[in-house]
């Protein structure tokens, strides 16, 4: 089928049948954006190659990820070559830090929450829902019944773009809400990801390593604040405790 007739069809099916989002990226399309991306964002900055290191992200992103609301995707841990406190999330589960947050984070708890923080993103589909809205249709009709080179790759940078310089602005919420959570049921300290929001305020002043976040992300100290809302109404016991 033609482009054009793929358009065609999928408008005839909306108006006879009322559907909401006729265009949605179905999830071997979705891990094969964040494939893409992760491709894109390793030539960018280079991976390090740190055995101890890779080993402390090891023992504790993959032990957040079996926590999440979808454990089965192809979820990876690595460590970004670049000397920037961030971390970093695509589609499908392509989970990054930076060497700059591994030496940054003061513990376990922290390194675990912000990891949480980005499985959260790629389980509730935040950069899957940003590519449907900013992608021009014919792209993403493109996209679904294609699957071109050319639109992975468009879709791919539109996630980058959300990682590197946007952010995902109210997302960031859910994120820092639900990532406390998984951290907290994988067994951590629920302050975890709190305390490491507060240390990077303390460090606003320091434009060097904590731009990137603040122009990115809602204020540190809204964030801060809901989580210590939110803290308090976390009980029962750890999935899985140390
Ligand atoms: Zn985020």
């Amino acid at each position: 089928m033609r482009l054009i007739q793929v358009m065609l069809l999928l408008i005839s099916l909306c108006l006879v049948g009322g559907c909401e989002n006729p265009l949605e990226i179905d999830r071997e399309t979705e891990i094969e954006i964040g494939r893409q991306g992760a491709a894109d964002i390793e030539a960018k900055y280079g991976v390090v190659k740190n055995a101890e290191m890779q080993q402390r992200l090891d023992s504790i992103g993959p032990r957040v990820a079996a926590v999440s609301q979808d454990p089965s995707l192809p979820w990876t841990f690595k460590i970004l070559n670049t000397n920037e406190v961030n971390a970093a999330a695509l589609p499908g589960g392509f989970i990054y830090a930076t060497k700059g947050m591994m030496q940054y984070v003061k513990n376990d708890d922290q390194l675990a929450g912000v990891m949480a923080h980005e499985v959260v993103h790629a389980d509730h589909h935040h950069a899957k829902s940003a590519i449907e809205e900013h992608m021009t249709q014919a792209l993403l009709v493109e996209l679904i019944t294609q699957k071109s080179s050319d639109s992975i790759r468009q879709a791919a940078a539109i996630a980058l773009d959300l990682d590197l310089r946007q952010g995902y602005r109210e997302k960031e919420y859910e994120a820092d809400r639900f990532g406390t959570e998984y951290a907290f049921r994988a067994g951590y300290r629920a302050n975890g990801l709190r305390d490491l929001l507060e240390s990077m305020h303390e460090d606003e002043g320091d434009p060097a390593r904590i731009t990137w976040l603040l122009q990115s992300h809602p204020p540190l100290s809204k964030r801060i604040q809901r989580l210590n809302e939110h803290i308090p109404t976390l009980t029962g016991k750890p999935v899985a405790g140390t």
